[in-house]
C-alpha cells in the first residue's frame, strides 16, 4: 500500500502555505513513473518569506540562539523520538519518492535519528576556552554563525536532512532548507515532526522548488550567512560563487567522488566480494562514495572478477516497496541516459562488459547490475562519477603503484582496502587522498566520526563534533585587568 502523503506544501513560521506564484510541481515514484504529488513550487519570492522568518526567529529576543543549550538538546532529542515513531512511513515514504529499496529505507532513517541524538548531545558542549595573559584576560566563545541554507539532493534526502538540520539547529543557527526537486516529501513530513517537537516558529523553513529559482536565490540572499549543499561537483561550484556575490557566506560542500577500493592479494575474498559489490550496487550506484574504482591487484585478480559477476548476477531488481527487493530503479530519465552512455563509453573505449549493460524494460527506470574488468584510469568509466549501478575493476600489481593511480582523481571523497597486512593498510590509509578511508569494511555511517571529502569533493565535515564547528563562529573576548588590586 503507498503511504499517505500529508504535507505538500511550503512551511515558513510553522505555517504550510502556497508558493506566492501559486505554482506547483509534480513528484514521481522513480520505480513505475506514476505521478504521486503536487508539491507548492518555491521561487526567489518564497524564499524571501523563509529567510526573514528565520532571520527574526534567530535575532529576536526570545531567539533559537539563546536558549539554554540543553533545552535545544531536549527538543531536538523530542524530534528524534517522533522520527523514531514514524520510522516506518517515512521509510516507506522515502522509497516511494526515491526508489531506494525499503530494507535501506529503514536502515537510514534508524541512522537519521542516531545523527539527530548525537548533535542534540553537543548542544550543551559547545564550549570555548581561556587564555590567562598576566595584564589582560582573554576568553572564546562558540557562538551560531546565522541563518543557513542547507540544500539537499535527492538521493539519500531524509539523512542528510537529519545530519545538516541537527547539527545546524545544536549549533543554534536558523535555517531554510531547500529539498530536492526529484524527492521533496520526506523533507516535507520532517518539518510537521519538527513543530511536533515544539521547535519554535521560524527556526526551521522548507521551501521546496528548483535549484535554478528556489536554490540560487537562497544562495545569493544577503541574509543567509551560510550554505550547506550536498550535492554534485558542478552545483557545488556555482553555490561556491554565488556565496561570494552579495555578501561572503561560509559554504560546506559535500559533493561527489569517484571512490578507489583497493583489494590486496592476501585480502579474505569471502569478505572482499560482498563488500565490493555492496559498495558500489547499493541504491543502484546512486551515492556519494560509490566504490566505483576496484583496484584488485593481480594474483587474485582473475578469481574475483569470477566472483564480482556471480554476486551481481545475484541481485534481481524490482519494486522497492517489496520486503524482498534489493536493488530497485534509478531516480530519473536523465540519470538513466547519462548511465547507459556511460557504459557504451567503457564499451568503445576497451572495458569487458561481463554482465549487465542494458536497461530493463517494462520497469521504471531501472538498469541492470553492471560490471566491467579490464578497465584503465584513462577510460571515462574511471574518471567520472556514474552515479549508476557500474561496477569498474582495474588490475594493479604493488600497493604504491596502487596508492597513486587512486590519487589520481580530482575527487577525494572515500576509499577503501581488504587487506590482512597491519602494514598495507597503514600505509594506504595514510598516503591515499580520501577523507574518509575504510579497512576490511566499506559503507559504515556513524554520528560520531566526521564525513567529507578532500579536494574535489567538497568543504568541511559533517557528523562528528566538526558537523557542529562548521555552524559555529569562535568570538574572543579580551579583558583587561584593572591595575590599582
Ligand atoms: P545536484 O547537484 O544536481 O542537486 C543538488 C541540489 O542542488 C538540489 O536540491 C538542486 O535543486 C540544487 N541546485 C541545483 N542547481 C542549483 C543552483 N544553481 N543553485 C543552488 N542550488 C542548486 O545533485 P543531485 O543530482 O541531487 O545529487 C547527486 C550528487 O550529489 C552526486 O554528485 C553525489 O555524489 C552528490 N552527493 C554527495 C553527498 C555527500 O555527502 N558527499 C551526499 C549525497 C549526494
Ligand atoms: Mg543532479
Amino acid at each position: 500500500m503507498s503511504p499517505k502523503i500529508k504535507y505538500t506544501k511550503i512551511f515558513i513560521d510553522n505555517q504550510w502555505v502556497d508558493a506566492v506564484s501559486g505554482k506547483s510541481f509534480e513528484t514521481f515514484n522513480p520505480y513505475n513513473r506514476n505521478v504521486i504529488a503536487n508539491v507548492s513550487e518555491g521561487d526567489k519570492d518564497d524564499i524571501d518569506l523563509a529567510v526573514q522568518a528565520a532571520k527574526c526567529a534567530f535575532r529576536r529576543k526570545s531567539a533559537w540562539r539563546l536558549l539554554n543549550p540543553s533545552q535545544r538538546g531536549d527538543l531536538l532529542n523530542k524530534f528524534a523520538d517522533l522520527v523514531q515513531r514514524d520510522l516506518e512511513y517515512l521509510a516507506q515514504l522515502e522509497t516511494y519518492n526515491n526508489g531506494m529499496v525499503i530494507k535501506n529505507s529503514r536502515r537510514f532513517v534508524k541512522l537519521a535519528i542516531d545523527y539527530i541524538k548525537y548533535n542534540a548531545s553537543l548542544a550543551d558542549k559547545m564550549h570555548g576556552n581561556t587564555m590567562p595573559t598576566g595584564a589582560s584576560f582573554s576568553y572564546t566563545l562558540k557562538q551560531p554563525v546565522g541563518v543557513c541554507g542547507i540544500i539537499l539532493p535527492w538521493n539519500v534526502p531524509l539523512l542528510v536532512f537529519a545530519g545538516k538540520v541537527a547539527g545546524a539547529l545544536a549549533a543554534g543557527c536558523t535555517v531554510i532548507v531547500k529539498p530536492a526537486e526529484q524527492a521533496p516529501l520526506t523533507s516535507l513530513a520532517l518539518a510537521a515532526l519538527l513543530a511536533e517537537a515544539g521547535i519554535p516558529a521560524g527556526v526551521v523553513n522548507i521551501v521546496p522548488g528548483f535549484g535554478d529559482s528556489a536554490g540560487a536565490a537562497l544562495t545569493h540572499h544577503p541574509d543567509v550567512a551560510m550554505i550547506s549543499f550536498a550535492g554534485s561537483l558542478e552545483v557545488g561550484k556555482l553555490i561556491q560563487q554565488a556565496a561570494g556575490t552579495n555578501n561572503l557566506k561560509r559554504v560546506a560542500l559535500e559533493l561527489g567522488g569517484k571512490s578507489p577500493l583497493v583489494i590486496m592479494n592476501d585480502a579474505d575474498l569471502n569478505i572482499a566480494v560482498p563488500f565490493a559489490a555492496l559498495g558500489v550496487f547499493t541504491h543502484q550506484g546512486q551515492i556519494c562514495i560509490a566504490a566505483s574504482r576496484l583496484y584488485v591487484q593481480s594474483g587474485i585478480y582473475d578469481e574475483f572478477v569470477k566472483r564480482a559477476v556471480e554476486f551481481a548476477k545475484t541481485l534481481t531488481p524490482g519494486d522497492p516497496s517489496d520486503e524482498s527487493t534489493q536493488y530497485g530503479p534509478q531516480i530519473d530519465e536523465t540519470l538513466m541516459t547519462h548511465i547507459l552512455k556511460c557504459i557504451e563509453s567503457g564499451k568503445l573505449e576497451g572495458a569487458k562488459l561481463l554482465t549487465g549493460g542494458k536497461r530493463i524494460e517494462g520497469s521504471g527506470f531501472c538498469i541492470e547490475p553492471t560490471v566491467f574488468a579490464d578497465v584503465t584510469d584513462d577510460m571515462t568509466i574511471a574518471k567520472e562519477e556514474i552515479f549508476g549501478p557500474v561496477q569498474s575493476i582495474l588490475k594493479f600489481e604493488t600497493l604504491e603503484e596502487v596508492v597513486d593511480r587512486a590519487n589520481a582523481s580530482n575527487y577525494g571523497l572515500a576509499a577503501g582496502i581488504f587487506t590482512t597486512s597491519l602494514d598495507n593498510a597503514m600505509q594506504f590509509s595514510t598516503h591515499v587522498e580520501a577523507g574518509i578511508v575504510w579497512v576490511n569494511t566499506y559503507l559504515e555511517f556513524r554520528p560520531d566520526v566526521p564525513f567529507g571529502g578532500f579536494k574535489d569533493s567538497g568543504i568541511g565535515r559533517e557528523n562528528g563534533t566538526d558537523g557542529v564547528d562548521v555552524f559555529l563562529e569562535v568570538k574572543t573576548v579580551t579583558m583587561v585587568l584593572s591595575n590599582d588590586f
